[in-house]
């Protein structure tokens, strides 16, 4: 059976050795584990070497006395804490009072009782082990406030330093909730830019604030796309001015709210610069072109001279080249000039139907080369619009959507106007190869097709349907497509019938 383990490690230091073995008994008896000695020195060596839990200690001894063992003990930092209960033939209070000035927990006049040392004994164990416990919950306690003050202040640094790039950021900053569109923050430079002040953004909306000439169909878009990066928009400043932004923006959870963040680059400047650039290079092409065009007429009237089968294939590579460069070209300076509010809509009251049949009109030659069948049900309604201008909106999505379509599809246009006859909304549905949805939105900024190729294979420009947006946006509507990769596509234009 194995040894049951000693209650406590008690060391007592006795001259007498009566006294000391009668101690010794009586302590083993009743499960301590006991070392004794007789002289006061080798009893401190001994507990320094291995600090008992308790020390019993004679008062009166020869050459230390028991108040000096004490004193020394106590002076120890590794026997300082050990309690001491001092054990004494005598009894006078001044005893009693020097063993507890002397570092003493207790202490035992002789003739002893045996219950009563044990019952004190026990007593001071227990005090020690709780006081023990209490010091080390404390140590515990203590660690955990230090822990918890250093994560505090690596916290508070952290938020610091993201506050500080927030509000020094030189890109105007703001964060948006999803889906209401209400702006909780902005940093300086937004409000620099925006020209507004904290108090009138703060707890307002995109759309309230007017922020853009589309507000609600951006604040659609935040809703419905989680991240854009680098999205073109037309900021409206709280004086009225137009200032072009490169918009990016990215879902987050803020204090368990849904918001966007909106990161915005102020290229104002860069887009006049450039289309400054575009124009003049434009309008610099333009001339030398024109003059090669007329020279490419000449030779193929046949005015010149005649032409060899080959020379004619030669000349109508030219022709053909030269056409695309002079559309390309056309392209660009009318954008530029739609954008830039150089040539205004010239609007008028026109009728609907007659639109649609002129660009089903203009449109029905192409149709027939893809063999595609062109189907047109004329709105009679009455348009405020420039008539010119959303033939040339049409005819381009006609042009798209038999381009984009293979032979015996059809291509159908409708109209239908809103429940309370505010406007009008324009279809051209198509059955071709369609659009992929990470493409919806940016086919409508210059330049962006769906494929690199389109612009060689399909004679495009990428530039057909910014303008038809800048045309639909100029007469207050808006124009968007719905989409199914290769099973076709549907371009809406909505327009307000009350201007
Ligand atoms: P493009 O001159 O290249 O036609 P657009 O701005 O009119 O320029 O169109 C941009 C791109 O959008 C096209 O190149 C094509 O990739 C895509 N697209 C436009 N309309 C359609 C359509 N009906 N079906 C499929 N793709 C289309």
């Amino acid at each position: 059976m194995p040894e049951p383990t000693p209650k406590a490690d008690i060391l007592v230091i006795d001259d007498t050795p009566e006294n000391l073995n009668l101690l010794s008994t009586l302590l083993i008896e009743h499960g301590y584990k006991v070392r004794s000695v007789t002289k006061g020195s080798t009893g401190i060596r001994g507990a320094q070497v291995m600090p008992p839990d308790l020390i019993l200690l004679d008062v009166n001894m020869p050459q230390m006395s028991g108040y000096e063992v004490c004193q020394h003990l106590k002076a120890d930092d590794r026997t300082r804490d050990i309690p001491i209960i001092f054990i004494s033939a005598l009894e006078a209070v001044s005893d009693k009072v020097k063993a507890f000035q002397a570092g003493g927990v207790d202490y035992i006049t002789k003739p002893f009782q045996i219950e009563e040392v044990l019952a004190r004994i026990e007593t001071h164990l227990t005090l020690r082990r709780l006081q023990n416990q209490l010091q080390s919950q404390n140590e515990q306690l203590q660690q955990e406030i230090r822990e918890r003050l250093r994560v505090e202040d690596e916290r508070k640094h952290a938020e610091e330093k993201f506050a500080t790039i927030f509000q020094q950021s030189p890109n105007p900053i703001a964060i948006v909730t999803v889906p209401e569109g209400q702006l909780i923050e902005v940093n300086p430079s937004f409000l620099s830019i925006s020209g507004y002040t904290r108090d009138q953004v703060i707890g307002s909306s995109i759309t309230k604030l007017h922020l853009g000439h589309d507000s609600a169909t951006f604040l659609r878009r935040l809703q419905t796309t989680e991240t854009f990066h680098n999205l073109e928009f037309e900021l409206l400043t709280h004086s009225g001015n137009v200032k072009s932004i490169l918009l990016s923006f990215d879902r987050i959870e803020l204090n368990g709210t849904t918001c966007a963040l909106l990161i915005a680059n102020d290229i104002t400047e860069r887009k006049r610069l450039e289309n400054e650039f575009i124009s003049l290079v434009s309008h610099e092409l333009r001339t030398p072109l024109t003059s090669m065009m007329g020279a490419l007429d000449l030779l193929s009237s046949g005015q010149l001279g005649s032409l060899t089968e080959q020379g004619q294939q030669v000349l109508s590579i030219g022709i053909k080249n030269a056409e695309r460069l002079i559309r390309l070209i056309n392209d660009i300076l009318d954008l530029e000039r739609i954008r830039s509010g150089k040539i205004t809509m010239n609007r008028r009251s026109c009728n609907l139907a007659d639109l649609m049949t002129q660009a089903t009109e203009e449109m029905q030659a192409m149709a027939d080369r893809s063999e595609i069948q062109l189907s047109t049900e004329p709105m009679s309604i009455l348009l405020n619009a420039d008539p010119d201008r959303i033939v040339q909106t049409l005819t381009n999505l006609l042009s798209n959507a038999i381009k984009f379509s293979s032979a015996q599809t059809t291509v159908q246009m409708r109209a239908c106007s809103s429940d309370h006859a505010s406007s009008v909304c324009i279809s051209v549905c198509d059955q071709g190869r369609g659009i992929p949805s990470h493409q919806i939105q940016t086919i409508f900024e210059r330049f962006q097709q769906v494929d690199a190729s389109d612009a060689r294979q399909k004679g495009g420009t990428g530039l057909g349907l910014a303008i038809c947006r800048n045309i639909i946006e100029q007469h207050g509507g808006r124009i968007w497509v719905e989409s199914t990769e290769n099973q076709g596509s549907t371009f809406y234009i909505e327009l307000p019938l009350n201007i």
